[in-house]
Order: C-alpha cells, then structure tokens, then sequence
C-alpha cells in the first residue's frame, strides 16, 4: 500500500498511516529513506515547538540604521529590524552594554547600576531608554538581534555597536591646596581650581576637623571662591582639610587630606614684630614718599577753599595705614618701592636655570620682545607647557628692570584666575619671564574666532573667572589700569587668566599704540579707562571695575571693538553726556545691566568685584535669569551709540548686509539660495537657514535675529508709510 510505503529521501512522514510523503521543507533535508522528519540543514533550526512542515529557520542579520540620542548622561537608542529575519517573526533585541575607560585598558561589561526602559533583554520594539550611565564616559552598546532559534546557533547574534560619551560629570578633586595666611584662630587657604571643572563651579566646600578627630567631628564652610578663611580654630592646633567643588552635576571628590596649623601666641607676637618694618617701609625712600603723601594729605584736607587732592595713591594710604596691620593680610607691594627693583625680582620671582627651559616656538610679539611657546622641566617636577616671554638684546638697564617687574608683581599672586609665574631666567641671555601656558592664547582674538560658538552659560562662567581674578587683585590692594579682553588669556579648559602687568607702559610716553593714549605721566587705553581715570589719574579698584564692564561688553560680543571706529575723543565726550555701550546681540539684559552699574559716573556707586563674582554667580545657579534679552522689535527708540543693531535700510545689498552682521562669508550661500533681495531674506525662517548650508548654531542665531529685526524695521518702516 502506499501509503505504508518509506518515504523516499528528501521527503517525510511525521506519523505512520496513510498519508502522502511531505517534502522535506526549506532548508533541511532527509539523511536516509523512510525519514518522519527532515534535519535542518547546517546553519539552521527548528524550535522544540515549530511544526515539522515549518522551514527551517536561522538566526536573524543585525539591526539596521542605529540611532543614538544621548541627554547629559541617559541615552535613547533607535533602531530599524534586521534585513534578514532568518525566516522567523519572533525576532526580539538584546542591549549589551559595555563602559570603555578614557582610552586605557579595554571595555568593560556595565555595571548593575544602568538602568534599560522598557528592559535589557528580550525588547520586542526597536527602541530603548539608557539611564543612570556614568558622567564624561564612553559607551559601546551592542545591539543584538535574536529569535527563537539564536541559542541552538554555536555563533554569538549579529549586533550592531553603537559608540557614545556621556556629557555631565561632577568636577575631578582639586589637586592643590596651599595656606596663605594664618593668625592664631584663622586658616586663609587657597586651592586650584580641579583639573576636569567638567562645568561652571558653582561653590566649594571645605571641610575641616582637629588632627587627633575623626571627621564625625568636623565642620564645613562654603566658599564661593577658590580661597576660604577658616576661623574659630584653637591656637597652635594642627588641622585636616579637604576641598571639594560642586557644579551642576553635584559635588566633586573631596580632596586629599592637608594638614594645617594655626599660630602660637608665640608666633603671634614675634610675626607682628617681624612685619612691622617690612610693612612700612619695604625701602625708607618708599616710607618717606608715604609720609609726604600723608602730610600733603593733611595739608590740602585742612585748607577747604582747596579742591580735594584725589592722589592715586590715597587708597593705598588707608592700606597701609589700616589695612596693613591685620596680620595674615596678604598686600601687593610695587616693586618701585624697592631701592633696587632686583631685589624684587629674587624675592618674588624663583630663579630658573636655562638649562630647565626649552623653547619651542614664537607665538607672538611682547612688548619688549619675542613671546614662545616651550617646555619647562623642573627638577623632581614633572614636564610643563610653559609661556616665555624674551627680552630682545641691546635692552638698557630701565627696559630691563621694567621687563622683570612684571614677574616682581605675577609672583606675589596666587590665584587660579591670574596668571601664574613659574620663575624667571636672568643669570643668562635672553633674560626671560616664564609662565604657565595658555592654550587659546588672548580672549579678544579667541572670541572672535569664535564668533557665535559658546553659549551665554559659557560666557557668564568665563566672565566670573575674570571677575574672581579681579576680586583678588583687589583685595591684595593691585590695581590693573589696563584691564582688556586683549589682557586676559584663555587656557584649554576656557579659563579664563588676568595677565599683563608690566608697568612700562604707562610710565613711558609713546604715541605709536593707538590703544593708548598719551597723557601727563603715561599712557592711557581710553576706551577701557573710567573717566576720573582719564581726566584726574585716579586710578582704583573702582577704575578697573569700569574697566571690567567693557570687558563684559567685549565678552558679550565676541571680541568687537568697544564704541567701534569712534575717534579717543568721541569716546569722551559721549561718555561725558552720559552716553554708555548698547546691550551686544542676545546678550541677557541682567548683564547689561551689570555692565551699566561698573560704568556709573559715581565710582562709588560701582559694584565691588566681589559683587560683580556674586552677581555672576547667582545668574549661573539660576540661568533662567538670563532668558530675558532686550527686544529686538520694541520699536523703542534706539539709543545714539547703538551700532549694534544694524539699520537695514542703509544697505542697498543683501551683501552689504551680510557684511554688516559679520556674516559676509554666507554671501554666496544666500545668492544660490534665492536670497538675494530684502524680501527674500525678510521671509527667511531657520528651514532657509538650514538649506543654504548654515551649519553653525551661534550663525544661525546671529543670522536669525537679525532677519528679525529687519522684518520689525520693515514692519515700522510701512506702518508710517501708511
Ligand atoms: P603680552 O606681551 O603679554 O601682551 O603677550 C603678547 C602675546 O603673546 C599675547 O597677546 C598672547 O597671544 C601671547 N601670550 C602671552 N602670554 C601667553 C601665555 N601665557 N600663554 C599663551 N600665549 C601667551
């Protein structure tokens, strides 16, 4: 009978009786006669619960066309189903999830901590949300197809990877922490700043116990600034402290422990003796020129009919005459008070032999010389990047002591915001100035190769290191006079360092800068330069906090020249009628504003640098405070000085316009775009932007803002026609 009949090879009965023989189904085949199944072929499977008559399946192809959206440290991964299915519909997506150290030692399976929405395993839809991943990380997640029948194959599942690094990170630990003063009941330490800030610092914390307690026993102050005074300690007790920094992202690890003592009563009393004749007179010609002050002081405060003498030199008087008696209070000292301004130089400048240093390239002009780029190795330090600033031979003996007074004055401060001096090299030629390095070189020229790029979180942060620089220059009773974003150089990190403190310019007269102005007694930089500055010499921490004003402007602008191509002169007679620089482009009003209070005729109405820290501090914890700019369409009068809002009807050419608003490199994007007429561009939307190749966001902003303020000018313009 044949339905009783084997069935030949390559066909099958599952039971005996009487029906036909089955072909064998796709991919599987007989290995004798008579067979009641068919085996898969090899590379092919069956499950325990798929039909006999059903194919043979095998494993599915990877995922296609990852999509990966990281969000500071969660991640969203999308993907499309695999090409192949391997003949089955029971395809489901593992997540492997693998966290790859900076660089070093491989990838490493992620720890129980990630957290996968709707799971890790078994995901039937193409998409999964990653939380909970570490902070500046990178990823690696492999996303693997299976189906029912991947665990027979001996081969791992076809994945694809997909590489991503984290964004936000708590700040790394500081690294250094040195005492600046102490008395017998206070500590004033000072910190770097850490290494990775991965973020504006918002504050720190310093923590601090007895040497023989635990840390159960310890006490914590806040600080805002990256130095704290530590009071109510006990006289000659050794103290631990660590620091730590906190951001956004949370708070850093704390630092190492430092072991600090406070004074004995001992100490106390032979460190006051000590300081008395330093103070005073550091040379007898300097306390002799003191005390002339003071008398001329008395006299002209005595005689009323007199105008008041407003000396430079009368805040530095209350210094030395108060100020100066508060032991533990750290105080510049010019070194032109110095008989010999060498000595100066040894006592505050680390002599470096030339041997250490390594001179690499020029990176740009000094004032007295070359400036390079090189190598500074130190013995038992470690290799450092270094800025040196040369002195060009055929040098007299004033430019020489003028060049080295600069590192007399950067070696007295210590700040992460000032420039740091590493030492100086004078026992052979070229005398040299050697500092720590700063990668992107000054802000003004950073900023505007930068034009657009940072966002107004960045700036703020860059603009309260300055501010913090400035604080600490003021406390220590310096005072800049010639603070400029072409001043302050900005590392890799945006620091952002206060440098420049040679003096020379300002005691010479030479008319060659057109930065500065010649005046009685010295060189002026106008522009930047508070009016009782400019008209009277009175040159105080007030005059730089005018000074730090434009620099905010400047900041806020990327880099434009403050009050543009007006004459010196125009500058002082605007200022004098009370004229004052326009908010630059989405520049937050709170800011502007800030600037408005460091430029008030008043000095003493100006904020105080700790202030201005302050201030830019609250705006950082509270960015929403920087939302609000000054409208662009108010249809408000535009005040004189405003140039930075450009009115579109002066220019006869959408070029001429792009030019204006410092987008003329887009010239021929707009003109293939069909952009080549007011209204064309009036009509622009960020989908035009975005066509005609626009890829950076600060242009698409710039270019954005100002196609609305044409199109609220034009919107005036018709309204008075009508
Ligand atoms: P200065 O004489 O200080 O104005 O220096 C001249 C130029 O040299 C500056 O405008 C900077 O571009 C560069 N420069 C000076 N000091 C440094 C530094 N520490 N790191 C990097 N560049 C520097």
């Amino acid at each position: 009978m044949e339905g009783s009949r084997a069935c030949p090879s390559g066909s099958f009965k599952p039971s005996q009786g009487d029906q036909p023989c089955l072909p064998c189904p796709i991919n599987s085949r007989t290995t004798s006669d008579g067979a009641t199944s068919c085996v898969c072929r090899g590379g092919y499977y069956r499950t325990d619960t798929d039909p006999f008559q059903m194919p043979c399946t095998t494993i599915p192809s990877a995922p296609q066309r990852v999509i990966s959206t990281v969000n500071e440290t969660s991640l969203m991964l999308e993907w499309a189903s695999p090409r192949e299915t391997g003949g089955r519909e029971d395809v489901v997506y593992n997540i492997i999830c693998k966290s790859c150290g900076a660089g070093r030692g491989g990838c490493t399976r992620c720890g129980d901590n990630v957290q996968f929405l709707p799971r890790q395993l078994g995901l039937a839809e193409p998409r999964v949300y990653i939380s909970e991943l570490l902070a500046h990380t990178q990823y690696t997640f492999e996303i693997q197809a299976v189906n029912g029948v991947s665990d027979q194959s001996p081969h791992s599942p076809h994945f694809s990877p997909v590489n991503i690094t984290t964004n936000q990170a708590v700040p790394s630990a500081v690294s250094i922490m040195h005492q600046v003063s102490r008395t017998v009941d206070s500590i004033t330490l000072s910190w770097s700043q850490p290494d990775q800030p991965n973020g504006v610092i918002l504050d720190y914390e310093l923590q601090h116990y007895e040497k023989d307690q635990t840390d159960y026993n310890s006490s914590t102050v806040r600080s805002l600034t990256n130095t704290a005074v530590v009071r109510g300690l006990r006289p000659g007790a050794i103290y631990v402290f660590q620091v730590r920094a906190r951001t956004v992202a949370g708070f850093g690890r704390y630092s190492g422990k430092m072991y600090f003592q406070t004074m004995t009563e001992e100490e106390y009393k032979t460190s006051l003796q000590e300081k008395l004749p330093l103070i005073i007179g550091s040379s007898a010609a300097g306390f002799v020129f003191l005390i002339a002050i003071i008398v001329i002081i008395i006299v002209c405060n005595r005689r009323r009919g007199f105008e008041r003498a407003d000396s430079e030199y009368t805040d530095k008087l209350q210094h030395y005459t108060s100020g100066h008696m508060t032991p533990g209070m750290k105080i510049y000292i010019d070194p032109f008070t110095y008989e010999d301004p060498n000595e100066a130089v040894r006592e505050f400048a680390k002599e470096i032999d030339i041997s250490c240093v390594k001179i690499e390239q020029v990176i740009g002009a000094g004032e007295f010389g070359e400036v390079c780029s090189g190598n500074l190795k130190l013995p038992g330090k470690r290799e450092m990047f270094v800025a040196i600033k040369t002195l060009k031979s055929g040098y007299t003996d004033k430019q020489r002591r003028d060049f080295l007074s600069e590192a007399s004055i950067m070696g007295q401060f210590d700040h992460p915001n000032i420039i740091r001096l590493e030492g100086v090299v004078t026992k052979s030629s070229p005398v040299m100035i050697v500092t720590e390095f700063m990668e992107n070189g000054s802000l003004d020229s950073f900023l505007r190769q930068n034009d657009g790029q940072f966002t107004v979180i960045q700036l703020v942060g860059m603009l309260r290191g300055i501010a913090a620089g400035m604080k600490y220059l003021s406390d220590m009773n310096y005072v800049h006079r010639d603070l400029a974003a072409r001043n302050i150089l900005v590392n890799s990190n945006l620091v952002c360092k206060v440098s420049d403190f040679g003096l020379s310019r300002f005691l010479e007269d030479d008319t060659s800068d057109p930065t500065y102005t010649s005046a009685l007694g010295g060189k002026i930089p106008i522009r930047w330069t508070a009016p009782e500055a400019i008209q009277y010499r009175k040159f105080t921490s007030a005059s730089d906090v005018w000074s730090y004003g434009i620099v905010m402007w400047e900041v806020m602008s990327y880099g434009e020249r403050p009050y543009w191509d007006m004459t010196n002169q125009d500058v002082i007679n605007a200022i004098e009628q009370d004229y004052r620089l326009p908010p630059p482009m989405d520049c937050p009003s709170a800011l502007h504003q800030l600037m408005l209070d460091c430029w008030q005729k008043d000095r003493n109405n100006r904020p105080k640098f700790s202030q201005i820290v302050n201030n830019l501090d609250k705006m950082i914890r509270n960015p929403n405070s920087l939302k609000t700019t000054t409208p662009l369409s108010s249809g408000i009068h535009l005040p004189l000085l405003d140039r930075s809002v450009p009115d579109f009807s002066s220019f006869s050419s959408v070029d001429e316009w792009l030019d204006a608003i410092k987008m003329g490199q887009y010239k021929e994007s707009f003109a293939c775009g069909d952009l080549s007429s007011f209204d064309a561009v009036s009509e622009m939307t960020m989908d035009d932007i975005l066509r005609i190749g626009v890829t950076l966001a600060g242009h698409q902003k710039k270019i954005l803002n100002s196609v609305q303020m044409m199109r609220a000018q034009r919107n005036q313009i018709q309204s008075v026609e009508v």
